[in-house]
């Protein structure tokens, strides 16, 4: 664990570092992007790999000195593909983003259609955003869900694939509690001949540990962060289940075809970044080591039974969640029959120090900076200890806040036990 003390002769800093980790401590997060790293994930993060310039991928370098940065990234890639049971990893993207922007970049020509989960249903602004970068340059359309089921409808994704012949599909979404059909995903995009990307930026951990389906039999390459359920550093990733000769019939000067791996290679370094970061490369190796512990299994296995019973709780109490439950970590709750907007209720939980981020529900009403649900998400919880009972007292703190959204005095009361409650649950406690 890097001392935070090592800054203390530059108080500012220094002291903002304590007071977020202070933060941290005392609340209950229950954002569903979010995740605690395991304090030897933060040390390599802050460790001197960060001195090292390493353009280019472990023995094809073009700096002198990464003799040992090569072995770190080799082990990051060896553990990662180890732990999805693919044959190909890229382990340099940035973030999720990044991991994203190089697979379009490789794959797809400016002007190129691509069919993704609607942005207003819970999608990614890197899955073709007006204001993103996937949204200028390329040509995205949209499946989303129904509005009575609240889940995708696949004839409909059928539909829209015939109609729009898109080049790439992307499954994946940032806040779809339901799991993917990626079978039924495979058979439309073989029959429109499009590339399938699986985006698992959310639900990677679940599906490292077995809990949810497999995409990577199904779909051609996968994106994901590793900073959510998978719990590593802030940064993202590419696999694919298998290497193939990439489908264009691009060639080598030798007439040889190119591999999709040396394809996407391409599209992250030199394509979309410059050099990597191999200080949170190592840390993102020692999160898949841990990942591949048997105990991280367990931990997945906790995460989804929190969030199911977080889920029923909260339902049985008369809130409208989308698609009605969960089978992953997270869940999307429609508040218009509680007369509480996302905006109200994220700023009366947030009082009482509990955190969570407003989000649109599928044909929303209220603007994005308002909208009428709230997404929370039971990854980071857990990764404290929290079990079965825990859930049904944050449930009834939930509850009584926004029941209550401008009661003050309320949110005093409860910050006080929440607070408390957290004590039980220490955060780097060999850190001061
Ligand atoms: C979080 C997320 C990303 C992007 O992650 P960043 O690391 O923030 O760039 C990409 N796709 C999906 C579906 C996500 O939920």
């Amino acid at each position: 664990m890097p001392n935070l003390n090592a800054l203390s002769h530059d108080r500012r800093i220094s002291s903002l570092l304590d007071a977020e980790l202070a933060r941290q401590r005392r609340g209950v997060e229950l954002i569903a992007s979010e995740n605690f790293t395991s304090a030897a994930v933060l040390r390599a993060m802050g460790s001197c790999l960060t001195n090292k310039y390493a353009e280019g991928y472990p023995g094809k370098r073009y700096y002198g000195g990464c003799d040992v940065v090569d072995e770190v990234e080799n082990e990051a890639i060896d553990r990662l593909r180890q732990l999805f049971g693919v044959a190909f990893a890229n382990v340099q993207p940035h973030s999720g983003a990044q991991a994203n922007a190089a697979v379009f970049l490789a794959t797809l020509q400016p002007g190129d259609t691509t069919l993704g989960f609607d942005l207003s249903h819970g999608g990614h602004l890197s899955h073709g955003s007006p204001v993103n970068y996937s949204g200028k340059v390329y040509r995205p359309v949209f499946y989303g869900v129904e509005p009575d089921t609240g889940r995708i409808d696949m004839d409909k994704v059928a539909e829209i694939a015939f109609r729009e012949k898109p080049r790439l599909i992307i499954c994946g979404a940032s806040a779809y509690a339901r799991d993917w059909d990626y079978p039924r995903f495979r058979a439309i995009a073989d029959e429109v001949g499009a590339l399938l990307l699986a985006d698992i930026a959310h639900p990677a951990g679940l599906i490292a540990g077995g809990h949810l389906s497999d995409p990577a039999p199904w779909c051609d390459i996968l994106t994901s962060t590793t900073h959510k359920t998978l719990r590593g550093p802030r940064g993202g990733i590419i696999m694919m289940g298998a290497d193939k000769p990439n489908p264009w019939g691009r060639t080598t000067k030798k007439g040889e075809p190119i591999p999709m791996s040396a394809i996407i290679n391409s599209g992250v370094f030199p394509g979309m970044q410059g050099g990597p970061l191999e200080h949170v490369i190592a840390a993102k190796a020692v999160a898949f080591g841990e990942a591949l512990q048997p105990s991280f299994r367990e931990y997945g296995s906790r995460v989804i039974e929190n969030a199911r019973t977080l889920a029923d709780a909260l339902t049985a109490k008369g809130y409208q969640l989308v698609s009605g439950g969960t089978d992953n970590h997270l869940m999307l709750i429609d508040l218009r029959n509680k007369g509480v907007t996302g905006r109200q209720a994220e700023a009366a939980l947030g009082r009482a120090d509990i955190t969570v981020n407003k989000n649109m529900v599928p044909f929303d009403t209220q603007s994005p900076m308002v909208t009428s649900g709230i997404r929370i998400g039971l990854a980071a919880m857990t990764t404290r200890g929290i079990g079965r009972q825990e859930c049904l007292q944050m449930a009834e703190w939930i509850d009584e806040l926004i029941s209550a959204p401008d009661d003050e005095g309320k949110g005093r009361r409860i910050r006080q036990e929440v607070n408390r409650f957290m004590e039980q649950y220490p955060l780097y406690p060999e850190e001061a």
